[in-house]
């Protein structure tokens, strides 16, 4: 009898039958995972969540409205990366503000910003720098090189983030995830060490490369981990990524930044997930120059899920707005602007039928696979 018993338990047949979820943190391992149609060839029983790794996405309204209110400044000509000239903060975007009267530039490297100062001494150049541990050290050169040229003109509105802070929370959060597969960028400059906080809350890591082998070679590791029951961190992207990191990278963000709370947009404030320049580069600060205020705290667009869908709660499918008001050409939230934005991969790369991450109903342009 008690056999029999043990065989109809229901807390057992949850288990058997419950979701394995593994969240992809990067936006770059998305596009991959959705071009390539990944998750139709998984078990049913595999789910891919998409996590808040495009740094776009994460950036906050306030910070952009106050990069805005700088570009207003006739002496200030505002830089950053192309994506972030469109994603709108509370009223409008910096490329909106550009369109009004603003002197605001795409730059394809900090660097640029540099000898845009020096070519312009009679203004104030400023360098609206937004990205994880992958792009915060080639802003830390920038700082240095601008020492260096004295280019007494050229600053940095510091926006970066960084990922060991949001890991710990997205495995605190309401959502299960069995698993994590890692960036590879992002490991190839902190090392794995970033990875400790997903080992002590028994999650299993894997650093992936972005091609779809990698991917799926990454899917079974972590799937191996959690059928033998171990939470490690291990590396599938070998051919770039070393355990320790770059050691002259990690050296040169030590310098030039110190650890601040960031606010993630729809997640909220995190402890100790951004950079602040420390005060022997105080002079290339714009936050101190400038006189700009840590962000506190925000509301998102009304009707965006952005928030939901960062924390790997919803997917882009839920969102009413997706592909009907919200598109590419119309962003409404920050996840469809970034080519790397989970709304934006899922607009170009959804499938219309089948899968988990296909549409259910006919009727939309087929994205298809390219
Ligand atoms: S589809 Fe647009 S409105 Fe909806 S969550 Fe994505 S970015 Fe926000």
């Amino acid at each position: 009898m008690k056999l029999i018993e043990e065989f109809r338990n229901g807390e057992y047949a949850k288990g058997l039958v419950e979701e394995i979820r593994f969240m992809e943190f990067c936006g770059g391992h998305t596009v991959a995972l959705l071009k390539y149609g990944i998750p139709d060839m998984l078990p049913p029983a595999v789910e891919m969540l998409a996590g808040p790794g495009c740094p776009v996405c994460v950036t906050s309204r306030t910070e952009i409205d106050q990069a805005i209110e700088l570009s207003r400044d006739p002496k200030i000509i505002m830089t950053s990366f192309g994506d972030m000239l469109r994603v709108r903060g509370t009223k409008m975007s910096l490329s909106e503000q550009k369109a009004l009267d603003a002197d605001v530039r795409v730059i394809y490297s900090p660097d640029d910003a540099v000898r845009l100062a020096l070519k312009h001494p009679d203004r104030k150049v400023v360098f609206f720098a937004v990205g994880f541990e992958t792009t915060a050290p080639v802003t830390a050169c920038a700082v240095k090189l601008a020492e260096k040229l004295d280019a007494r003109n050229f600053y940095v509105f510091a926006a970066h983030k960084t990922t060991p802070g949001i890991l710990k929370v997205l495995t605190k959060g309401k959502l299960k995830l069995d698993g994590f597969i890692c960036p590879g960028h992002v490991t190839a400059i902190t090392g794995i060490s970033i990875y400790d906080v997903l080992i002590e809350a028994g999650k299993p890591a894997v650093v992936s490369g972005f091609e779809p082998l990698d991917i799926l070679q990454s899917i079974y590791l972590l799937l191996k981990q959690v059928n033998r029951n171990r939470a490690e961190v291990e590396i599938q992207y070998r051919r770039v990524t070393r355990a320790g990191g770059n050691k002259v990278a990690q050296v040169l963000m030590e310098e030039v930044f110190e650890p601040t709370d960031a606010y993630w947009r729809g997640i909220g404030r995190v402890s100790g997930t951004g950079l602040k320049i420390r005060s022997g580069f105080s002079r290339f600060d714009a936050l101190s120059e400038f006189g700009i205020s840590n962000v506190l705290e925000e509301k998102e667009t009304t009707g965006c899920i952005c928030g939901s869908i960062l924390r790997g709660l919803e997917t882009p499918l839920e969102c009413p707005l997706f592909r009907s008001l919200c598109n590419p050409e119309n962003p409404i939230g920050a996840c469809m602007v970034s080519d790397e934005g989970t709304c934006s991969i899922y607009y170009r790369f959804s499938r219309r039928k089948g899968g988990a991450h296909g549409f259910p109903e006919a009727g939309f342009p087929e994205a298809g696979f390219r």
